[in-house]
């Protein structure tokens, strides 16, 4: 087997073709399935123009195939160097037919001038034994595990990261399947250990941040597809999102992770916002969607000082609060953390609360009727009956800031005990969800929504029906997917002022950017970024 170094000399070497500057090596492939040979040759052009250094052929998706004439055009058509796969459905592919036309079909690959093969472990001896003296100097055997049903233990993915080390591949292919994220952090340990070039993938939504973090572990390649939707394996991200949205080419062993800890977390905007601005600001970060089950286990798993700092969506800020080892005085009145930094000095984690900063800043702008954040001692909150819906982490923070403000606080949630619970703490009246419709004591309240109901996909729904709408003089809704909500338009069509949750969402970025890098938050670019959505 030929060394690491010669290795990624040869990466380098296709990065050059490529173009463009990059911080790592890990190269960036493209997946190119299609039914026919001149939608893949379409497809190769479009990688090229993306960005990716390779394209990966994937000649079980291709309907009907002629080995020598379809491989010797995909191969000379190809702008970009090859790797080819010839997946068949015992290892998760589309290809049924024989073994021996299957094989034979790789050999004539390579011998056409593929830069890569991939074949399964199951036959990599027997393959490798049959190419012995015929390899081309430039090219390189992947040897692949796909395990489609959990991640094995760190001492497990050892064994077969050997195993495929013995059959003489030049590249170590593993893919596992993330039941849980902290199933990710075992592949990133193997990762960083291996002594040969190593593509190691965990599948599936919860094993995302193995597909970008992969430089910064040392990984040999990653995949971004072309097509959205047209994924090769699960939980695959996109060309563009790898190269533009995370900054694939800049991530390196010092780059330092942070993320967004939630459940769901598919729609959130913040590795938009954060990504652009820590590029815009020079700052050697990447932030990432963190798709996790107990926040717990998850801050235990990732305690390493990489991992530097999280914000905490639905359902975590209440449990992220309990994990952290100090915790800011007003998040601990309110109850939830949604920002947690790990203290460069000692590891420990620091939790507080920038909701209730960005919230209120931004009711109060909406009644003083300007759109900058200021902080001005008398809050036109003052003496206003404040109507707070739900009573999760964003309903504490709504509500613990109001008070704060000098307005009489009512909750009213779906479960009324937690209304009844959170309005004894802040000094306030409790109701159930139900009761709201009928609830109009005055004229001229305040009304925040602070539940889900109205986000995507549920975009109907409303929380209250428009009628009782007519007695609030202004609404907000913390529910920023879509930024126009139901709750929303039927509040504008009623006379009331509207607050949409991008502004609290923008007010609590600007204080999370600055806990995170200890650099000004760029508030023009925040606004521009969220303008757009
Ligand atoms: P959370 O802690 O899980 O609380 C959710 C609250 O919503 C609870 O009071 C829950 O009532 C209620 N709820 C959930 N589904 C409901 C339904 N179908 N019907 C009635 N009530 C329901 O969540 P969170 O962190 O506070 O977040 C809540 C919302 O605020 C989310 O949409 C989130 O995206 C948004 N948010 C926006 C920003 C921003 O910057 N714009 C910041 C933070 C949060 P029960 O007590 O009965 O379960």
């Amino acid at each position: 087997m030929e060394s690491g170094n010669v290795l990624l000399a040869s990466s380098a070497a296709l990065q050059m073709r490529s173009g463009g500057a990059r911080n790592n090596s890990t190269l960036v492939c493209a997946p190119v399935m299609a039914d026919s040979v001149d939608k893949m040759v379409t497809n190769m052009d479009k990688a090229k123009r993306e960005g990716a250094d390779l394209v990966e052929i994937r000649l079980d998706s291709l309907k009907s195939f002629d080995p020598y004439e379809d491989l010797k055009t995909l191969i000379k058509e190809c702008p970009l160097p090859t790797l080819v796969t010839y997946r068949p459905t015992w290892e998760g592919g589309q290809y049924d037919g024989d073994e021996k036309t299957r094989l034979d079909a790789l050999r004539l690959a390579m011998e056409f001038g593929a830069d890569y093969i991939d074949v399964e472990l199951q036959v990599a001896h027997e393959f490798n034994d049959s190419i012995y003296g015929k390899k081309p100097e430039k090219f390189k055997l992947i040897v692949s595990s796909h395990n489609y049903l959990d991640t094995p233990s760190v001492e497990d993915l050892g064994n077969l990261v050997a195993r495929i080390q013995a059959t003489g591949a030049d590249i170590v292919k593993i893919a596992t399947t993330a039941l849980e994220i902290i199933d990710v952090a075992r592949v990133f340990q193997i990762t960083v250990h291996s002594q040969v070039p190593i593509i190691a993938m965990v599948m599936g939504e919860r094993g995302f941040l193995s597909r970008i973090l992969s430089p910064k572990f040392g990984g040999f390649l990653t995949f971004g597809t072309i097509e959205s939707g047209v994924v090769s394996a699960p939980g695959q991200p996109s060309m563009k999102d790898l190269l533009y949205l995370y900054n694939f080419r800049h991530i390196g062993p010092d780059t330092k992770v942070f993320g967004i800890i939630g459940k769901p977390v598919h729609h959130s905007k913040s590795p938009i916002l954060y990504n652009e601005a820590f590029k815009s600001a020079g700052f050697n970060g990447v932030y990432v969607p963190l798709l996790v089950d107990d926040v717990s286990t998850f801050l235990q798993t990732y305690s390493s000082s990489d991992f530097a700092g999280f914000s905490c969506t639905i359902p975590h800020k209440e449990a992220a609060l309990k994990c952290c080892d100090e915790v800011d005085p007003v998040a601990k009145s309110i109850g939830a953390v949604n920002c947690i930094v790990r203290r460069p000095s000692d590891g420990k984690l620091f939790g507080c609360n920038t909701d209730y900063v960005g919230a209120i800043s931004a009711i109060e702008d909406g009644l003083r009727g300007s759109h900058n954040i200021s902080n001005t001692a008398n809050s036109p909150l003052a003496g206003k009956l404040f109507v707070v819906i739900g009573a999760g982490g964003a309903g504490k923070a709504l509500a613990y800031g109001a008070k704060e403000k000098g307005a009489r606080v009512v909750i009213a949630n779906r479960t009324y005990d937690r209304a009844r619970e959170l309005s004894d703490i802040v000094g306030g009246d409790a109701l159930s969800l139900a009761d709201l419709e009928n609830f109009h004591p005055e004229d001229g309240m305040i009304l925040a929504n602070t539940t889900s109901i109205g986000m995507q996909p549920k975009v109907d729904e409303t929380p209250i029906p428009k009628h009782a709408l007519r007695y609030y003089s202004l609404v907000f809704d913390a529910v920023y997917t879509p930024k126009m909500t139901r709750l929303l338009r039927e509040a504008e069509e009623s006379g009331a002022i509207i607050v949409t949750g991008l502004e609290m969402f923008i007010g609590q970025a600007y204080e999370q950017f600055e806990r995170f890098t200890g650099l000004p938050a760029p508030k023009e670019l925040f606004r521009k970024i969220m303008a757009k959505y």
